[in-house]
């Protein structure tokens, strides 16, 4: 089972002081800052999934992640280069898409399959994911109905997709292209999926993706499998997008399923009220101890004569001090929880996650985290603060999801 992840230009700057918060003046982010599979060893992933978008951004809409220099870097050296998977990673494969997601309120995909075959080849991708167009929407009873109550907008998405994969496979052939072509199916319900499937397979797709399974509860998801599984030519592979249900990684592999994709482990660490940081068992929530400076919410108490700056850093400063004191055996719990309580008060903070955090710090369990983040930056890692933290939190999170693949899927090997 491969593990693909999403590329949003997440990196870390290696020469973060995490005492005095300062970098290194000869910082150059391009060359020096490091991306998961670089800090983490061996890389957490499989491979790399780039959506064009993010790259390019979309004709009259959301614009690219990506500066005008880095497209630019891409596009000339290719992305094996760009992530310089020729120095750590030799064995990741690089995947692209279209990021379904930034189009979906659009009548049509937005970009050509000419423009799509030349963004996969421009950057010598190993895999492209054919344009597709989601379907919003799941409702398994459609099956035992007549085709006629399936919604328009559903059939002329589902029908669009296969087209344009049809066509996509027509023009790969045409131009010989390089990388492994990856069709999209998109469904309603299990017999729907099922059926896309078989017609992807008869354009001649040995690759196909699952779509729109996002918001789909388990069962779900499990019932349409079922359902392809029962179609799938016995060479086809099947992908599942932005899905990481790792309970279920040998149900999924078991249906055919070989290779996956998600920005989940790595976004948690600080989009997620709670699981930001990830253990084999189960997760805890990060401290949140953020910058005076920078804070608006505070600059506008400062402002009004309702805080004082000083306070303010005095206590940030004690949060830090009295954490680093109680990871060497110095301050108590109570310290540190205090000192952290007492600054979330100041700053205005709603949510009370004083129960969390105790139950975090009582554990220390980045003090048992063999990964290479943990192991380097210790207790820091556990501090919701500012990029430099949060995404190297992000990268043990992918390391622990990454040992929670392998051993979901040992189990099953045991139990074979
Ligand atoms: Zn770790």
């Amino acid at each position: 089972m491969q593990f693909y992840f999403p590329d949003s230009q997440d990196q870390v700057d290696p020469s973060f002081d995490f005492v005095t918060e300062r970098r290194s003046i000869h910082r150059v982010r391009q060359r020096d800052d490091r991306y998961a599979h670089e800090i983490i060893e061996p890389p957490p992933y499989d491979g790399l999934l780039i959506s064009k978008p993010i790259v390019d951004g979309l004709p009259g809409g959301t614009a690219a992640k990506y500066t005008e220099a880095q497209r630019n870097r891409l596009y000339r050296g290719g992305a094996r280069r760009f992530f310089r998977l020729d120095q750590r990673g030799e064995g990741l494969r690089i995947m692209g898409d279209c990021g379904a997601f930034t189009y979906v309120r659009e009548h049509k995909p937005v970009y050509t399959v000419e423009e799509v075959l030349d963004f996969y080849e421009e950057c010598g991708l190993d895999l492209g994911i054919t344009m597709d167009h989601l379907i919003f929407g799941y409702d398994a009873e459609l099956d035992t109905k007549s085709a006629s109550d399936v919604p328009e907008d559903w059939r002329f998405r589902q029908d669009l997709t296969i087209d344009l994969a049809a066509e996509f496979l027509r023009l790969h052939r045409v131009r010989k292209c390089r990388f492994e072509p990856m069709a999209v199916a998109h469904g309603w319900s299990p017999l729907s999926y099922a059926g896309a499937v078989t017609r992807l397979q008869s354009i001649g797709y040995r690759r196909i993706a699952l779509g729109g399974m996002v918001p789909l509860k388990t069962p779900d998801i499990l019932d349409s499998l079922k359902e392809v599984s029962v179609a799938l030519d016995p060479d086809v592979e099947l992908h599942l997008l932005g899905i990481t249900r790792t309970a279920h990684v040998q149900d999924f592999a078991g249906f055919g399923v070989t290779s996956f994709d998600s920005t989940s482990p790595f976004r948690q660490a600080f989009m997620d009220e709670r699981d930001n940081y990830y253990t084999l068992d189960g997760s805890f929530v990060a401290l949140r101890i953020p910058q005076v400076d920078g804070n608006t919410r505070l600059r506008r108490l400062v402002t009004a004569g309702l805080a004082d700056q000083r306070s303010a850093r005095r206590l940030e400063r004690d949060c830090l001090g009295r954490l680093r004191s109680y990871d060497e055996g110095g301050a108590g719990v109570e310290a540190v929880l205090d000192a952290i309580l007492e600054y979330a008060e100041l700053l205005g903070t709603s949510k009370d996650l004083s129960t969390e955090y105790r139950r975090t710090l009582e554990a220390k369990p980045w003090q048992q985290c063999p990964c290479t983040v943990c192991r380097k930056i210790g207790v820091e890692v556990i501090v919701f603060r500012g990029a430099d933290r949060n995404r190297r939190r992000g990268f043990h999170n992918l390391a622990v999801f990454s040992e929670r693949l392998r051993r979901e899927l040992e189990r099953a090997d045991t139990r074979v």
